[in-house]
């Protein structure tokens, strides 16, 4: 069993993956070929906003969107404690303050009451001006754009949507990578949406960002080749990466994102019938759906959880910790002498969480596996 198993992907789409690989390859346009441009139209006609720009990864897609802003020094940037490094580092890396801000038990995703006072906080002590928020819709749920929205407008924030994990998840009907001012995402392979190798994009309604993201991705282009108006980096979704997405979002659309919301109820009926509460199933609040970039479970303390991973791991069934520590207390955050004060929901999750085999080719007797395999552990 494998943990998320892109060969089954490979193998149903073979002809397809196989073919539009070999276009690239007779053209020989690897790098701004004609499947960038469409595959660019296709994610923004999916997302449902104006303009998608791709870039080579997610990070760098954060980072584009950060430097179009102006986000430096002297600014304070909120964003949740639990998530991946990137989502931190790249405020760090555009030389902002990055303010960790605890999430909610239940959803995993930026708490807004908990960002409302941090906001407050960071503001009375005037040392970092708050510009912006990057809410991560974590596992592929969606964060509370609603009430993250009406904190950002009080105080004037950029909201920047860390969709990584998040394509394909929606909230009241609205897609995810539609929210905030800017959205980005990233095709690493094992993403919801995944390349061969990688790649990301930003999303947004505001065409004069865009604009300025796609000069400051080719060194700050200008109106012609050699022109350069900002001074900017090289970061580009090659010809090669775009053909195999605008297979592979096909995929989604006609079924991928369907049978993981299909795998991830099963598992929720059957750890149900199994383990009852001892397990707890990933909340997916009333008007929000989720493209379960990961399937997350909470046991009831760090023993258990890591007991269950090492029983798992004796029958060949991978399972993995995201994320075993909160971000303030990375290594890379030292300097920053942040304690835990109001940040317990994040560590008490990193002792608990543990996220099973999540894919859309995972098969019932695959699942039930899993199911009995957790059951006789915590038995
Ligand atoms: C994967 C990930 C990123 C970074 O994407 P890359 O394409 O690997 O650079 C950023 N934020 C989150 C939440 C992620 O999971």
């Amino acid at each position: 069993m494998q943990f998320r198993d892109l060969q089954a992907q490979y193998q149903k789409y073979k002809d397809e993956i196989d073919t539009a690989m070999g276009e690239v390859l007779e053209e020989a346009n690897f790098i701004g070929g004609r499947q960038v441009g469409e595959l660019e139209q296709e994610l923004a006609d999916y997302v449902g906003v104006r303009h998608c720009v791709s870039c080579a990864n997610g990070t760098e897609a954060m980072t584009l969107v950060l430097l179009a802003w102006g986000i430096g020094e002297g600014d304070a940037v909120f964003v949740p404690d639990f998530s991946f490094f990137a989502t931190a580092e790249v405020v760090a890396f555009a030389g902002a303050r990055p303010v960790f801000v605890d999430v909610e038990a239940g959803t995993f995703n930026l708490d807004p009451v908990k960002l409302e006072a941090a906001v407050a906080a960071v503001a009375a002590q005037g040392r970092w001006r708050p510009r912006a928020v990057i809410p991560v819709d974590l596992f592929g749920l969606p964060a509370d754009y609603r009430a993250i929205g009406r904190v950002a407008e009080q105080y004037g924030l950029w909201v920047l949507e860390d969709g990584a994990q998040g394509f394909g998840g929606t909230l009241e009907g609205r897609r995810a990578l539609s929210f905030g001012h800017a959205a980005t995402t990233s095709f690493f392979p094992a993403k919801p949406l995944g390349c061969y190798g990688d790649g990301g994009a930003v999303f947004t309604d505001d065409g004069e960002l865009a604009e300025t993201v796609r000069s400051l991705k080719l060194h700050g282009k200008g109106t012609e080749k050699y022109d350069n108006v900002r001074i900017g980096v090289n970061s580009r979704l090659d010809t090669l990466q775009a053909a195999v997405l605008q297979v592979k979002l096909q995929a989604f659309d006609n079924h991928e994102l369907a049978d993981v919301q299909w795998v991830a109820a099963r598992y929720g009926a059957r750890l149900g019938e199994l383990v009852g509460e001892r397990v707890e199933t990933p909340l997916i609040p009333e008007g929000f759906t989720s493209s379960f970039a990961q399937y997350t479970v909470k046991l009831p303390d760090r023993a258990r959880r890591d007991g269950l991973q090492a029983a798992l791991r004796e029958q060949g069934i991978p399972s993995a910790v995201y994320y075993p520590r909160p971000l303030h207390q990375q290594g890379a955050f030292a300097h920053l002498g942040v304690d835990g004060a109001g940040l317990e929901v994040t560590a008490s999750l990193c002792g608990r969480v543990l996220s099973l085999p999540m894919h859309p080719y995972l098969g019932a007797a695959d699942i039930d596996r899993v199911c009995r395999a957790v059951a006789e552990y915590l038995r």
